[in-house]
């Protein structure tokens, strides 16, 4: 039975940046993810880095450790962090008052703002509305969570962490009242193996009542859906906020070669059975397209939708539950760590950490503000045009991923899933949605020599369910057709057809 002395369970940032921070202060730990890694809500947000400006008004506690939180990791996470900077555009009867209000807690809160004419923010982003009565201009950028998550664990890994991935915790092992491990099931194989620690962390997200259950505890969450939608090619340089209280499709977010638009906001009770709804798709168009007119004539390849893991509040709106995060000592040598943002995922894990140290009477500070995020070295930087001089052997040309790149990433994680490929690389992630890609990525995981006989169908089926599942709402237009294309190939000439 394997022993180590913290078990994380949830590999989503939060948990993510837990593994890194015990990693650097010497703590052995173990982390178990159900799926890959930021297959949560880390995987499905907008990956806005926040300024804070968004919350600034009506929660400044959260609108502070963001700005905060947005210098330290832009210097220390460069490779998955642009600095694409901000804008949030007032449009004709947008409040002035909210406006005024906005700046003043800017000011207090000591984010920094350049109030722009229409002019000057149509300079800077000449894809904006002109009707724009104003822009305000603050430190917003774009951060890539699955290379976030990716290089937390490459810290972890290095210092001796085990990492469990496609494992699920299926139950909290107590004995005398105290959480003394976990017993795990392997996703592919059913494989189950029990593991002991001196103390469980629960950052399961949207998970966290239940996983609180399985050791007789609870974790009081509202939880709320949001749905984004992605666009083909890229309409803006930067994130692009509407100046007004938070609401339906306020945000747009560069990511890479394109653009995510969102997001919804609707209360759901169960985590596991969330699909986006046409409706949603087209609110949030209609919405993005007040601040980006050409939003309205570009074809859409995808949607996703995440679950915000809110903590519960009496006012029964979702909007305005605070983003701050709390840590529950449930007393029987559990932890759980909830709501916060994936801007706030280091401080997070940092308030995490001072709690284990202190329950194992150690004296071990955090240092996670002040390194560099490791494995850095290997990825590219923005913008993405840097990297066409250095690349040969393109495999997935919309996000200019080489074949050494799904290589290294087959070697790492193993020729399993699709999705772990993705996660780590970026291919099938661009405009094509994988289309013209995924059978080139299949061909080289068949050539590791490490998959099972017969896997290659179990593995492109699942793929192909899961992007027609995020495809599906989008589909009309020049999209409908490029399916169309992607379908022939998928289900004629590799013969994917379901026969009878
Ligand atoms: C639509 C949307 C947009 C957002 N946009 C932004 C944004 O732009 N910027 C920002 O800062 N924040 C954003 N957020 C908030 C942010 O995504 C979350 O606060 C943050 O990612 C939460 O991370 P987490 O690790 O706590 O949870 P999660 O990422 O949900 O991770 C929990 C993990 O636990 C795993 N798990 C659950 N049960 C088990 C089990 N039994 N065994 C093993 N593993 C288990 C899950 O598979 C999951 O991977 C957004 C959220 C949503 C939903």
């Amino acid at each position: 039975m394997m022993k180590t002395d913290v078990i994380i369970i949830g590999g989503g940032s939060t948990g993510c940046g837990i593994a890194r921070d015990l990693a650097i202060r010497g703590i052995s730990h173990c982390l178990i993810e159900k799926g890959d890694f930021a297959s949560g809500a880390t995987g499905a947000c907008h990956g806005l880095l926040h300024s804070g400006g968004r919350y600034v008004v009506n929660d400044p506690e959260a609108a502070a450790e963001c700005i905060s939180e947005n210098m330290i990791l832009r210097k220390i996470g460069q490779k998955c962090v642009e600095q694409t900077g901000g804008l949030f555009v007032r449009l004709p009867g947008d409040s002035k008052n909210f406006r005024d209000r906005f700046l003043k807690s800017c000011e207090t809160i000591g984010i920094e703002t350049d109030v722009l004419s229409p002019s000057r923010a149509l300079d800077l982003v000449p894809n904006i509305n002109p009707s724009i009565e104003e822009a305000i201009k603050v430190p917003d950028c774009s951060i890539d969570p699955f290379r976030l998550c990716m290089l937390n664990i490459t810290t972890s890994k290095k210092r001796g962490g085990r990492i469990l991935i496609h494992h699920r915790v299926t139950e909290i092992v107590k004995e005398h009242g105290k959480c003394v491990g976990v017993k795990v099931r392997e996703g592919l194989t059913g494989r189950e193996m029990e593991l002991r620690g001196r103390i469980v962390i629960n950052a399961t997200g949207a998970w966290g009542d239940k996983t609180a259950a399985m050791a007789g505890g609870s974790v009081p969450m509202t939880l709320s859906k949001g749905s984004l939608i992605v666009t083909n090619h890229r309409l803006t340089n930067m994130v692009i906020n509407r100046l007004r209280p938070s609401s339906d499709g306020d945000i747009i977010v560069p990511n890479e070669a394109v653009c995510l638009a969102g997001t919804t906001s609707m209360p759901v009770d169960d985590p596991d059975n969330i699909d986006v709804e046409s409706h949603e798709v087209d609110l949030v168009a209609a919405e993005a397209e007040k601040m980006i007119p050409s939003f309205n004539s570009t074809r859409l390849i995808r949607t996703y939708a995440g679950v915000r893991p809110l903590l519960s509040s009496e006012t029964g709106d979702d909007r305005s539950i605070s983003r701050g995060f709390r840590i529950i000592d449930h007393q029987n040598g559990m932890f759980s760590i909830m709501g916060g943002k994936l801007t706030t995922y280091r401080l997070m894990a940092e308030k995490m950490c001072d709690k284990v140290v202190e329950v194992f009477g150690l004296k071990k500070r955090c240092r996670t503000a002040e390194i560099p995020l490791e494995g850095q070295e290997q990825l590219s930087g923005y913008p993405l045009s840097k990297r066409l001089k250095e690349l040969k052997d393109i495999v997935c040309e919309c996000e200019l991923v080489t074949r050494d790149a799904v290589e290294r990433a087959v070697n790492d994680v193993g020729p399993r899933y699709i999705g772990d490929i993705q996660h780590r690389t970026r291919l099938g992630m661009g405009p094509c949605q994988g289309g013209f890609c995924t059978y080139r990525a299949l061909g080289i995981m068949q050539e590791s020599g490490r998959m099972k006989p017969d896997e290659s169908k179990r593995i492109l089926k699942e793929f192909l369910q899961r992007r027609f599942k995020g495809i599906r709402p989008a589909l009309w237009g020049d999209q409908l057709r490029e399916e169309q294309l992607v379908e022939s190939i998928y289900l004629g000439i590799l013969g994917m057809e379901e026969k009878g």
